[in-house]
């Protein structure tokens, strides 16, 4: 048995006061005898907890690109999980230029974590890390098997969808894309598709909302994907169980997890559906 635990399934890393708050993206996925983090957005050390898991037993994070929905949080978990206990090696993938972040990380915090290690006995939580460089290809995590394809996420050129396969089940996370074809291939045969969704009637109403609207309805036209468009992918790549996640906008009180499941039936899509919610549990 797999499983994905959305922990954040907000679109975007700004948080306003609502009644069921979405936090911005991460997620845990338990294949194969592991776990991985997935995304590290504002939240995942909260989420990951309070999915009942240890953070001492953390051991393999992908952050799919470099928009802080999706990495803001990486060094806090890190060290919150080292002052937790952790002391076992953690392996994270990702595009060129999150050592930078993770350097400037330890270096913003090098009074306390040196002051943990001589006072309070801790290894050096800069020696439980390692970071590789995440690219196109396959990459064998134990039994594991994690594909990674470049997607379609202007400005951003270095941005993944992600698939990995156990030899038995497959699961396909998007990360922040735009439809792009190659795509379809990537998705073809999954057994679940966790993808970002955008309700595009609700951009008009953000963009109209807030200071630089006209700037950010452009990224997001051009860099996401709508659900209609979601529920289309997955009725073409025949997928069985779809969950929508990095929901835009979540704080429009128009757009109800009914209005975001009515946009992709109208596809055609009639597999089972989820509309994210933080916590929710998919298993497969
Ligand atoms: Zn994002
Ligand atoms: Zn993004």
């Amino acid at each position: 048995m797999a499983r994905v635990t959305l922990l954040g399934t907000k679109g975007g890393p700004a948080i306003y006061p609502t009644e069921n708050l979405r936090l911005p993206t991460s997620c845990l996925l338990e294949m194969a005898g592991r776990s991985i983090v997935v995304d590290c957005g504002l939240g995942v050390t909260r989420g990951i907890v309070n999915a009942g898991h240890s953070l001492k037993s953390l051991n393999t994070i992908v952050i799919t690109h470099l928009h802080s929905d999706h990495y803001l949080e990486l060094g806090p978990l890190l060290h919150t999980a080292w002052t937790a206990g952790l002391q076992t090696p953690v392996t994270i993938w990702g595009p060129k230029g999150l050592d930078v972040y993770w350097q400037a990380f330890l270096a913003s915090m090098a009074f306390d974590i040196e002051l943990r290690i001589d006072d309070e006995g801790r290894v050096d939580l800069a020696s439980l890390v390692t970071i590789n460089a995440l690219e196109e290809g396959e990459t064998m995590l134990g039994d594991l098997s994690m594909r990674s394809i470049l997607n379609c996420h202007p400005p951003i050129e270095e941005s993944y969808a992600l698939r990995f396969s156990d030899g038995e089940k497959s699961i396909v996370l998007s990360g922040d894309t735009a439809p792009f074809e190659r795509f379809k291939e990537f998705v073809r045969g999954a057994d679940v598709l966790v993808h970002e969704a955008m309700m595009s009637e609700g951009v008009e109403r953000l963009a109209a909302r807030i200071g630089n609207g006209a700037r950010l309805k452009e990224h997001l036209f051009a860099s996401h994907t709508d659900a209609l468009d979601v529920g289309k992918l997955a009725k073409d790549c025949q997928v069985p169980v779809l969950a929508l996640n990095h929901l835009v906008p979540v704080d429009d009180p128009l757009i109800t997890e009914e209005t975001w499941a009515e946009t992709v039936r109208s596809s055609g899509f009639d597999g089972d559906l989820y509309v994210g919610r933080d916590g929710q549990v998919i298993e497969f």
